[in-house]
């Protein structure tokens, strides 16, 4: 294939051709063996090619694939919005589907709005966020984010959103320590509050373990019970944006349920489908459901493809097996495993700086020097390095990245699928110290540590 019309990230790369996925492996035309490490995007949760999804995809095929919302519900979408609501915590007990991480955190922003409007108070419309996100590409759901390279360009049309600092531990923006610090990361919310009055916001917006833009960043004990006070006391929604770390793939059914701590309002993706339809999803509680019900009954949002039975089919087929195989559980006992043998690495390869995550998400930062934490230089740019590596030895690893403003660093995450092996991890981490291995040497050798 010479000629190519397909639009992918980088133009003038070439991208190897997928042929066949099968569990925690991919194969491309030529027959290369890969070990997706990353589950894609985090995203292919329950592996590649299950026969039983594939399955109900051709079943539900037959029946019917798609219908529009405002002319029928279906089967399948109504038995999943069913089974998330036991999946959720607390009264987070309704679905609305839509396709992507985007569009969920997108309507969350819109549905917040409404809330406020519904109750009477049409000035609370700011969403604050923290400048260590990502919450999706659409121009609101960007508006929320603070991730510098993909707002750069369209800066004049996003929102004037305001945000906090993270809560970003081994790289703390108050340099403190916990516990001493007593959480001055979500005190930070109430003196926003104070700053743009709370008569302003709708709401607060966090993804509960950082992704993207931080790596697997986890808060300290403590952060969400007092970031959900705050919300409360001054009539705040709490968002959270579950889109990465959502459906298991934490060790958790939702990431916030390590603490005791209910939103208002979360958005999934991802792992809701597995990666084998778009599917995605905005979970509404009924506290801000119930002024929309008793008001204007229609929530102002929605697309095309929102609730077709085929994508919801697969969710619900997803979900089913998530819960016959036990992979919630699983991912929290794996991960506990997986952490471990990263940090191993890092006792043998200083380049390591930090190893860290919950369940089947964790993320490694890469520094200089392990002492100052001062990461390499941009030019360097080690996060590719190792990405590119890590692919040529048959390794799949998402590219991240950390680090404060004006101090960007490099870190990568690993995340393979929920079904992955003890000794498939074991393979996993083989590939990745010789990739970690090989790397430092060249470092080393050009100067850089
Ligand atoms: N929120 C989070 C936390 C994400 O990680 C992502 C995707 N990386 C999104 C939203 C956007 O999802 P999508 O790419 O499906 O639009």
């Amino acid at each position: 294939m010479n000629k190519s019309f397909l639009v992918k990230p980088f133009l003038d790369e070439d991208y190897p051709i997928a042929e066949y996925g099968k569990g925690i492996y991919l194969y491309d035309s030529e027959g290369k063996e890969y070990i997706d490490g990353s589950s894609g995007a985090v995203t292919a949760s329950i592996g590649h090619g299950v026969l039983e999804i594939a399955e109900v995809m051709k079943k539900q095929g037959e029946k019917v694939s798609f219908v529009y919302r405002s002319q029928f519900t279906s089967t399948p979408a109504e038995k999943l919005a069913w089974k998330l609501k036991d999946w959720a915590p607390g009264d987070v007990n309704w679905s609305f589907f839509v396709n992507s991480g985007s569009e969920a955190t997108e309507t969350a922003l819109k549905v917040a709005i409404q809330y406020w409007q519904e109750k009477g108070r049409p000035t609370k419309t700011k969403i604050l966020s923290r400048w260590m996100s990502y919450h999706g590409i659409t121009l609101g759901a960007l508006s929320m984010s603070g991730h510098e390279v993909r707002r750069a360009r369209f800066v004049p049309l996003l929102e004037d959103f305001p945000t906090i600092d993270p809560p970003y531990c081994y790289r703390c923006p108050f340099d403190q320590s916990y516990p001493e610090c007593q959480l001055k990361c979500a005190n930070e919310l109430e003196r926003a509050i104070y700053r743009i009055g709370a008569d302003n916001i709708a709401a607060f917006i966090a993804e509960p373990i950082i992704g993207a833009s931080g790596a697997a960043v986890v808060p300290p004990d403590g952060y969400y019970e007092k970031i959900r006070e705050i919300c409360d006391r001054h009539e705040i929604l709490f968002i959270a944006d579950e889109v990465m770390t959502g459906i298991g793939r934490c060790g958790k059914p939702f990431a916030i349920d390590y603490w005791s701590v209910v939103p208002d309002i979360i958005a999934i993706g991802k792992g809701l489908s597995a990666g084998y339809t778009p599917l995605a999803a905005t979970m509404i509680s009924e506290k801000v459901m119930e002024p929309i019900r008793s008001g204007s009954k229609l929530i102002m949002s929605g697309h095309t493809y929102s609730a077709n039975p085929q994508s919801t089919a697969v969710g619900l087929a997803v979900l089913e097996y998530m819960e016959k195989h036990m992979l919630v559980e699983q991912s929290e006992k794996k991960g506990n495993y997986l952490i471990n043998q990263l940090t191993q690495l890092q006792k043998k390869y200083p380049i390591i700086g930090d190893v860290r995550g919950k369940g089947l998400l964790t993320g490694v930062e890469f520094v200089s020097n392990i002492f100052n934490k001062l990461p390499f230089s941009e030019e360097v740019n080690v996060t590719n390095a190792v990405v590119k590596k890590s692919m040529e030895k048959g390794l799949l690893v998402y590219p991240a990245s950390a680090g404060l403003e004006g101090m960007r660093g490099d870190a990568i995450i690993v995340a393979p699928p929920l079904t992955i092996k003890k000794e498939e991890i074991d393979k996993l981490v083989s590939i990745f110290e010789n990739v970690i291995k090989e790397i430092q040497d060249e470092l080393q050798i050009q100067g850089y540590f």
